[in-house]
């Protein structure tokens, strides 16, 4: 069997084709396909403004500077989540406070965080892990009742839904990557979401330098960046954007192979709760007691299969267990389990019924 990556994307004649335009143009810079990309956006997710950017990691660092958020106030993430979600809060100044995530969706637990809201608290970011939608609404009602804001690191889970209203569309902000791990890529990328005319108007000028245009002149109204994205990458995007659903079908096809034909005992599938979606981004199963994760990574890539670990129990990280000190062991179990035992399968679309069919086989025999 030749080797299979745990990732790879979907780049289509089409795609290509579209990328070359923009490039024959000489319009390369933030133009007409960054507003196409962001038309669709708006509609996918059901939201009042779109807003293109360089990657993931920048709309959430976006997100936080519109927020004004920085020292001395508290931000709730997830203790298990790609470590992007806590690092822009410690990029703004600004302080990031674990809650620990339930085992069964690897998403945040959301009966952990009221006890973890203190006067300083401003906003919480929870993560729809993996491409699964966490309980956003619930998140929602509690940052109502205790006047918090919400960003919803939606960075792998562009077409995920609850109850049948689109992530990006509950909180204050969502926020969605682009990049080639993701469902749709432009190779590096982001857009974020927002309902609010005001948060939008902030949003695009902190994109670019802070600029805002008062009668045909420049008025630099803040030190912004420069987190723009170009024409070449949007046009990428674009061209993939319109077949997400049949790239998200695809997937669930796939997934559904695993789940038929995975039966190793000890290792758990994922599991997707009732009223949420599942656009796996990451296909991340829990290894048994018998099973070590790193061995097991090991043995599959011996079999030409790319596994790897799924996400990071954060606080346990080198960074944040020098500055913290917070033991994950007693704090996060859930988390520093998911860690420890998670591995994610290749789950993507250039990927056939054979090929997931023949991973299954392999992982029924460690
Ligand atoms: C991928 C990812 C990010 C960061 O996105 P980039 O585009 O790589 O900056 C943030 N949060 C989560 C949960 C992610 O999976």
């Amino acid at each position: 069997m030749d080797f299979i990556p745990l990732a790879s994307p979907d780049i289509r004649d089409a795609d290509i084709e579209l990328v070359n335009q923009v490039l024959r143009s000489g319009m390369l810079i933030q133009g007409a396909y960054v507003n196409k990309l962001e038309g669709e956006f708006r509609q996918i997710t059901n939201t009042g403004a779109a807003i293109a950017v360089s990657n993931g990691t920048a709309t959430l660092h976006l997100a936080l500077k519109v927020l004004g958020i920085g020292p001395g106030d508290e931000v709730i993430v997830p203790a298990f989540s790609y470590v992007a979600t806590a690092n822009v809060v410690e990029l703004v100044g600004a302080t990031p406070i674990f809650v620990d995530i339930d085992l069964a969706t690897f998403n945040i637990d959301v009966a952990g965080i009221e006890e973890k809201i203190t006067s300083r608290t401003r906003a919480i970011i929870p993560v729809h892990e993996f491409g699964l939608a966490c309980d956003i609404a619930s998140v929602c009602v509690l940052a109502k009742k205790h006047n918090l804001f919400v960003i919803e690191d939606a960075a792998c889970a562009l077409g995920a839904t609850q109850n049948d209203q689109p992530v990006g569309s509950f909180g204050d902000f969502g926020s969605f990557s682009l990049h080639p791990r993701k469902s749709i890529t432009s190779g590096e990328g982001g857009i974020i979401t927002t309902n609010s005319p005001a948060f939008e108007q902030k949003l695009r000028q902190l994109r670019n330098h802070g600029i805002e245009m008062e009668g045909g002149k420049m008025i630099f109204e803040e030190a912004g960046f420069n987190y723009r994205m170009t024409d070449i990458q949007a046009a990428l995007a674009y061209s993939q954007i319109l077949r997400l659903q049949t790239i998200l079908k695809d997937k669930q096809r796939l997934a559904e192979i695993y789940f038929n034909e995975i039966k190793r005992e000890g290792i758990v599938l994922p599991y997707v709760p009732k009223g949420m979606n599942h656009t796996w981004q990451t296909f991340h199963v829990l290894l048994g007691e018998d099973l070590d994760q790193a061995h097991t990574i090991q043995a599959l890539r011996n079999e030409n299969i790319g596994v790897n670990y799924g996400a990071q129990c954060i606080p346990a990280q080198k960074y944040y267990l020098k500055k913290y000190e917070l033991d994950s062991a007693t704090l996060f179990p859930n988390a520093l389990r998911a860690y420890q035992k998670g591995i994610a399968l290749p789950l993507y679309e250039k990927l056939t019924d054979k090929q997931i069919s023949a991973i299954a086989q392999k992982v029924n025999k460690l």
